[in-house]
């Protein structure tokens, strides 16, 4: 019987695998997440319309376009070049 230097016993080292838990994710991801923290919005495009990466509604700006070209239920917010109008100086 031959036995090799690898088969004895290695003093192995258990290793715990530790997986971080996401107790603490860096973006609380809720139902109502736009509502509270505003729309995560992508760029605006020509028209004056841009969408949420989050719940990807359909956003545009009413400065720019007086309703959303595809989508009737799309919601309003003003682009940045149109919302420096509503501050009150
Ligand atoms: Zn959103
Ligand atoms: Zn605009």
């Amino acid at each position: 019987m031959q036995q090799t230097l690898w088969g004895e016993k290695l003093p192995r080292r258990r290793k715990k695998k530790i997986i971080p838990l996401p107790t603490t994710a860096p973006y609380a991801v809720t139902d109502n997440d736009c509502e509270v923290l505003g729309h995560t919005l992508r760029a605006w495009d020509l028209a004056g319309c841009t969408l949420c990466t989050d719940c990807h509604v359909n956003v545009f700006c009413r400065g720019c376009v007086k309703v959303h070209p595809l989508d009737e239920h799309a919601i309003h917010i003003f682009c940045p070049r149109h919302e420096e109008r509503t501050v009150s100086a």
